[in-house]
């Protein structure tokens, strides 16, 4: 007797936890918006269910019900991570903690973050770098090409001050630009220590023939590659190229931008989401453009409609590229060409690469060009490209001093 009521009680149990959806996998989030209209930042619990793709929020200040579960578009298991900014309907949401121990078990081991960096000899194979980087499991979550100042080394490598080849690594590592990354992945600071492989590039390419170091590194110094050492190193380093808070003036290693005979190419997110963005830059690069300044943006609305503000109403598109645009990271890039020596010359030339505008034109008159290959439709067409001379330097300029 005692059983049959266990028995019926547990089946009670299932049938009730079924139809609530209580035994479904859920992940859960502190996530924080910046609330234009009344100026404060609002927290919420975001609560995320695998079955189906479908988001909640939860006010936590008083616990109410913010959004209804409900399917949003881009939020999906691969752009939910501790430091994502996600886009719910046309909100920013930045995901801050775990929601719960569950959560960050589940995401802790496999979204791990570490600093990686492209020290300057491996700064002209930045494309086909970035391309390995993705095919060898990592996610770019942030990336910024900057010059380290000689105090900005000295900080960096301070442990190895007392080091006879200290002031050697100093002059290089500020001689030249470097490629500042926030690297994600299951174990992400064992493993890029793993496929950068050994200090000595020699040692690299007698012991593990196949790492970056052994592919690209030069010598002892000038070894291509920088890996944090451990989660406390990650932390520090991290925010020291990309500060959550704001920096003194001297310690931020600076843009290295020029606003000179230059273009601005905005690659969308659309395609660093499918990973090309390291195939993209190698296109730029073989044909000898050179990417003088990059980096890693994720856009709000009011940015995004201010930059797309000449297309309001003049292109039927104009909606559609601002979703697009905000719907998650895509990098700015400042373009140059050594043969281009007015602003006319590059902007031109770099178009005659990223081809038309609407991609299925692209592939019938320009089948070898950006769009052609990598756009899929009139807004996801791969890349955004500045259209007029005279705006080259103005839009590097929106990305590489407003927006810095
Ligand atoms: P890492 O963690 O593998 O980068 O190695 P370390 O933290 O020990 O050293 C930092 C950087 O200093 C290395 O990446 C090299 O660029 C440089 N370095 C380390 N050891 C030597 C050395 O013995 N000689 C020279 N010239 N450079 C070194």
């Amino acid at each position: 007797m005692y059983n049959a009521k266990v028995l019926f009680f547990t089946m009670y149990l299932i049938i009730l936890f079924s139809k609530t959806g209580i035994n479904e996998t859920r992940y859960s989030f502190l996530v924080e918006w910046y609330d234009d209209l009344a100026s404060i930042t609002r927290k919420f619990c975001l609560r995320y269910f695998i079955s189906n793709n479908t988001v909640e929020l939860v006010e936590l200040k008083n616990g109410k019900t913010f959004l209804k579960r409900i399917k949003c578009d881009g939020v999906t298991l691969k752009s939910i991570y501790l430091g994502s900014t996600l886009n719910i309907f046309s909100r920013q949401m930045k995901i801050t903690d775990y929601g719960d121990d569950f959560t960050r078990e589940s995401f802790s081991q496999v979204t791990q973050r570490t600093y990686g960096m492209l020290k300057p000899e491996s700064v002209p194979h930045l494309g086909k770098i970035l391309d390995e980087i993705y095919a060898r499991g990592f996610k770019v979550t942030n990336a910024k090409m900057c010059q380290m100042s000689e105090d900005n080394a000295k900080e960096f490598y301070k442990e190895h001050e007392e080091r006879t080849f200290f002031p050697t690594l100093v002059r290089h590592m500020s001689s030249a630009p470097v490629v500042a990354l926030e690297l994600m992945g299951k174990d992400a600071i064992k493993s890029w220590r793993r496929e950068i492989g050994p200090t000595d590039v020699e040692q690299a390419k007698d012991e593990a023939p196949n790492s970056l170091r052994a592919l690209y590194g030069l010598n002892k110094t000038q070894n291509g590659f920088h890996g944090s050492d451990s989660p406390e190193s990650a932390e520090r380093e991290l925010e020291i190229f990309f500060p959550s808070k704001v920096p003194s003036r001297r310690s931020i290693p600076r843009s290295t931008a020029t606003f000179e005979n230059s273009t601005c190419c905005v690659i969308l997110p659309h395609v660093v989401e499918e990973g090309h963005l390291g195939r993209i830059i190698s296109e730029f690069q073989n044909s000898s453009f050179e990417i003088s300044a990059m980096r890693m943006f994720y856009l709000n609305k009011t940015d995004v409609q201010e930059f797309y503000e000449v297309y309001e109403g003049v292109i039927p598109e104009h909606n559609g590229m601002v979703g697009q645009l905000m719907s998650g990271p895509s990098v700015a890039l400042e373009i140059k060409h050594p043969s281009c020596k007015s602003q006319e010359e590059i902007v031109s030339k770099f178009r005659l690469l990223v081809g038309p505008s609407d991609p299925e034109i692209a592939r019938e008159l320009r089948p070898q060009s950006i769009r052609a290959k990598y756009g899929a439709t009139k807004v996801k067409n791969a890349v955004h490209c500045t259209d007029l001379p005279e705006d080259g330097s103005l839009e590097v300029e929106y990305f590489f001093k407003i927006l810095e």
